[in-house]
């Protein structure tokens, strides 16, 4: 997730040598002005960023930790845009929402996701209407997602996109139902025939809000996409699909700058579960390769249940995360979706996701050594990595069949792992991290 842009800021870091000199800056601007472009951000932004991030790191002082500050300050202010964030109930229930967007963007998933997300985390009772009807096997479709997540749907294939929003809407208003969605029809491309039915589904349902949801792996065209959207029928909100591949982080900028219209949620993944409200802050944190902890809490939330993800946040902060919690974490990960997109929230893990692209997590080399040196841990080795001395070592690695070289690789890196969790999850992190960054003279980035 996001690797081109974290790529672009890891890289330009790097290049600056502060000896806080203005030559200095502006070899690091260039670096970033030269990812950025490359990370699919629209060159006026880029422009209007660059000249932002140089004078506000000027008037602080030249050095590194400025620029940083000046970095997040900017890309905080383009990804904030006035407007309603997450999802806003209206006064008066039900909350009517309009889904649209291009076929292929993920429209149907993300009403699916959409509705899971209201049910779970917002106890609410939702409907979803499905008047996609261009594509019958978008009907079908909805079905089978709201089979599995176990929320209504009212459908009606026989019917026009107006009588089925008709009468979606009354069986919601005679049922008191919190939430409905409206999964609208999608065309390859804009044209008029599309516009005209959303404006005719869009007069009779009368929503709350109109939500976009626009295809990151497309870039820009997702953008200009959007702006048409948003003149021809009015978009309220962008929930930006498929952020988990090989989207490039810029196109999170360009609806913001460009369409100028609040992002909303992000989709990171094929499964119901993968999407997140869009936080700003978060996403730059993410932007800029230091990881969002909160968001990896979230998301094993999910799936397990929420004491235990408390409890592991806290083992976390208090560097005792142990094998036990390893494997838990293992078996919940399996349900959670794709290591990649998880990797980009561990912070410091942000350049893993890229190493990671088909990482197959069941059967990986890695994670079946890692279990197979478990399962030959006693229970109270497991419990506690510090007791692991050499004897115990030797043991382990005879029991599991490796070297006592893999045996020590693999432990370094639990260790490495657990003690930067450790070091950025306190609310004192990102100040910890920045300070770290700041003493380290010769560039580096942590991993
Ligand atoms: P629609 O035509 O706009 O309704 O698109 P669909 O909902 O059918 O989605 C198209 C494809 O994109 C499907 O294969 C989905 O599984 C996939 N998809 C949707 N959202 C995401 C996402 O956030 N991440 C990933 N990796 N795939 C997604």
């Amino acid at each position: 997730m996001f690797e081109t842009l974290t790529d672009s800021f890891t890289s330009a870091i790097k290049k600056i040598r502060f000896k806080d000199d203005e030559k200095a800056l502006k070899k690091a601007l260039t670096e970033l002005k030269k990812s950025l472009l490359k990370a699919d951000v629209h060159h006026g932004v880029v422009r209007g960023l660059i000249a932002e991030v140089e004078h506000k790191t000027k008037l602080a002082g030249i050095g590194k930790d400025q620029f940083l500050d000046a970095m997040r300050e900017s890309l905080s202010a383009i990804l904030n845009v006035e407007g309603n964030k997450g999802f806003v109930f209206a006064a008066n229930p039900p909350t009517v929402i309009l889904m649209t967007g291009l076929q292929g963007s993920g429209k149907t998933t993300t009403t699916g996701k959409l509705a899971l997300f209201l049910k779970e985390q917002k106890k609410k009772k939702v409907l979803i209407i499905a008047a996609d009807l261009q594509r019958l096997a978008a009907v079908e479709q909805l079905r089978q997602i709201t089979e599995k997540i176990e929320v209504d749907l009212h459908a009606d294939e026989a019917a026009t996109p107006v009588e089925v929003v008709k009468a979606g809407l009354e069986k919601a208003k005679a049922n008191l139902y919190d939430v409905v969605l409206i999964d609208t029809a999608g065309r390859l491309a804009i044209d008029e025939a599309l516009m005209a039915e959303l404006k005719e589904v869009k007069d009779v349902a009368q929503p709350d809000e109109i939500f976009y949801v626009a295809d990151a792996m497309t870039g820009q065209d997702a953008v200009r996409t959007a702006s048409s959207f948003k003149e021809q029928i009015g978009i309220d909100g962008v929930i930006l699909s498929k952020y988990d591949g090989d989207a490039k982080g810029g196109v999170a900028l360009g609806l913001a700058s460009q369409v100028n219209v609040p992002l909303r949620f992000i989709g990171s993944g094929e499964k119901m579960e993968d999407l997140e409200v869009f936080l700003p802050d978060r996403i730059v944190n993410r932007l800029m390769g230091f990881g969002d902890i909160e968001g990896l809490a979230e998301r094993t939330a999910n799936v397990i249940d929420e004491k235990k993800a408390k409890e592991i946040s806290k083992k976390i902060k208090k560097g005792k995360f142990n094998f036990n919690d390893f494997l838990d974490q293992m078996e919940s990960m399996k349900k959670m979706g794709s290591m990649k997109s998880l990797m980009g929230m561990i912070p410091g893990m942000g350049d893993m996701s890229k190493a990671l692209k088909d990482f197959d997590m069941e059967n990986s080399k890695e994670v079946k050594q890692i279990k197979a040196m478990v399962a030959s841990m006693t229970p109270k080795e497991r419990e506690d990595p510090d007791l692991l001395n050499n004897t115990r070592k030797l043991r382990i690695a005879a029991g599991c069949g490796m070297s006592q070289v893999e045996v020590n690789r693999v432990l370094k890196q639990f260790k490495n792992a657990a003690k930067m969790a450790k070091k950025f999850s306190g609310k004192k992190g990102m100040k910890d991290l920045q300070a770290m960054m700041g003493q380290m003279k010769g560039g580096g980035f942590p991993r």
